[in-house]
């Protein structure tokens, strides 16, 4: 049986070179170069349509750089261009972007299990094993039929910061919902009149990261980014985001002048969202500027937030825990798409979804990789129901905790206990 895998980016080309080379045939489709999206400019496969920069390569200290060896241990194609590809670039993983994409398209082309067909694909087939990475820029007719496997699609990233639960200063944060209703689920963050002033002077003239002609619509009117949404007033963020009401400060037993409130982003309480603070402003701004809110102090970031033109499914609700849907587990979904977020992380989807598919075509017992990975943990983040699904990228807050105090060394600790589960996995999958 030939397995269909539609979209020949990042996911896709991982996804359709480890079948091929595990015997599988495979039918790879792409618009390109027939056509293309907005943002997608070479004929070549697996394209980087932004940055050269894979992020970091430190193993032991950074989730992105634990993930790309994670990759590397489970043979990813895009780890092998990368470094066959890659460029003077410090800590990270930067490549010669032509390079790297002419690498891994003559794998595909020389394949004799892959044919390529150039063609867009309109409706998802339901019919044999499909896999879908047409990532974030999805043609429309394509989107829709998605859309109605999964449910809901959803059409831009709005996402808000995610900090680490451990960075938080709780002498000047405190526990509670907005009038007592609710389980403690959120932690405030209060500031008095100095603090507010002090913070929105830097928020409203802070940078903003440039969008792309393709996303500058009127798109964002229903999650506005706070700073677009401070610059309308001086007051407005305390009747939104920073509203302080129904937040009894437990220091001064009154509601403070402004307050942040973080609700948990995962089960365990790892991880906290910036509620209502989607943003568009650069990373380093992001930092700077959020960090002046007492209780973020020290704040470690896991994800920033961003905004941009996404395509993604509401996974918890649609997929297995093999990126299958529950309606149709033969149909499974990678990349971008499937709520991951990053050129690595999509290559990982992609390379799991194939893993996982072929064991379900050779009627194969279904092997999961451990949520101590950053790739388990991902798929499982994914996966998980979770009523404010935003995509997600690779970082140490989505892996189950260690209790080390230290920083560096539970982060070593992390990615040891990863890198072995990883090979365990490779003996079971073979
Ligand atoms: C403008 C932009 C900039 C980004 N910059 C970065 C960045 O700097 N760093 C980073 O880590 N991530 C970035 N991302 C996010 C993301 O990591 C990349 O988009 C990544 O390429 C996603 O991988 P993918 O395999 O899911 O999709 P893609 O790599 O986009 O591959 C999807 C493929 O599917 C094809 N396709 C689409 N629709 C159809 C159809 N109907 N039929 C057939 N083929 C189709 C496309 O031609 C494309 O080749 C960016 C995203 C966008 C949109």
């Amino acid at each position: 049986m030939k397995v269909k895998v539609i979209g020949a980016g990042l996911a896709g080309a991982e996804a359709a070179l480890y079948l091929a080379n595990r015997g599988v045939k495979v039918a790879l489709y792409d618009l390109k170069p027939n056509a293309f999206t907005p943002a997608h400019k070479s004929e070549k496969f697996a394209e980087l349509v932004c940055s050269n920069s894979l992020k970091s390569n430190d193993v032991f200290g950074n989730a992105a750089g634990l993930l790309k060896e994670e990759l590397r241990l489970l043979g990813s194609i895009t780890m092998e261009a990368a470094e066959l590809s890659k460029v003077p670039a410090g800590g990270a993983l930067a490549v010669n972007r032509e390079e790297f994409s002419a690498y891994i398209t003559e794998k595909i082309t020389s394949n004799p299990n892959i044919e390529f067909i150039s063609e867009e694909i309109k409706k998802v087939p339901t019919d044999g094993f499909t896999i879908i990475a047409t990532g974030p820029l999805t043609t429309a007719p394509l989107s829709e039929s998605i859309g109605k496997l999964a449910g809901s699609l959803y059409f831009y990233d709005a996402s808000a910061p995610i900090i680490a639960a451990d960075s938080i200063d709780m002498d000047s944060a405190f526990i509670g919902d907005r009038y007592n209703k609710g389980d403690g689920d959120h932690i405030n963050c209060p500031m008095n009149k100095d603090e507010y002033c002090a913070f929105y002077d830097a928020l409203i003239v802070a940078e903003r990261a440039t969008l792309h002609e393709f996303e500058k619509s009127d798109v964002f009117e229903g999650c506005m980014p706070v700073e677009v949404m401070a610059a309308r007033g001086k007051d407005t963020l305390r009747f939104g985001p920073l509203k302080p009401a129904g937040l009894d400060d437990p220091k001064t037993g009154r509601w403070a002048y402004a307050t942040l409130q973080l609700r948990k982003e995962d089960k365990a309480g790892t991880m906290y969202n910036m509620v209502g603070f989607q943003t568009n402003l650069k990373f380093g701004e992001q930092k700077r500027v959020f960090s002046m809110i007492p209780a973020l102090k020290n704040a470690e970031f896991l994800r920033y937030g961003v905004m941009h033109r996404n395509t993604f499914i509401n996974s918890p609700k649609a997929l297995n825990p093999d990126f299958s849907f529950k309606e149709y587990p033969m149909v499974f979904v990678a990349g971008q798409i499937s709520g991951v977020e990053g050129y690595v992380e999509s290559a990982g989807s992609g390379l799991l979804a194939a893993i996982y598919a072929e064991r379900k075509l050779k009627g194969e017992r279904e092997v999961l990789i451990s949520e101590n990975t950053v790739l388990g943990a991902l798929s499982r983040y994914i996966t998980t129901e979770n009523k404010n699904f935003q995509p997600m990228n690779a970082n140490f807050g989505i892996l189950p905790p260690l209790s080390v105090r230290d920083k560096k060394e539970r982060k070593r600790l992390m990615a040891e206990r990863s890198l072995a589960a990883v090979r365990e996995f490779i003996i079971e999958i073979n």
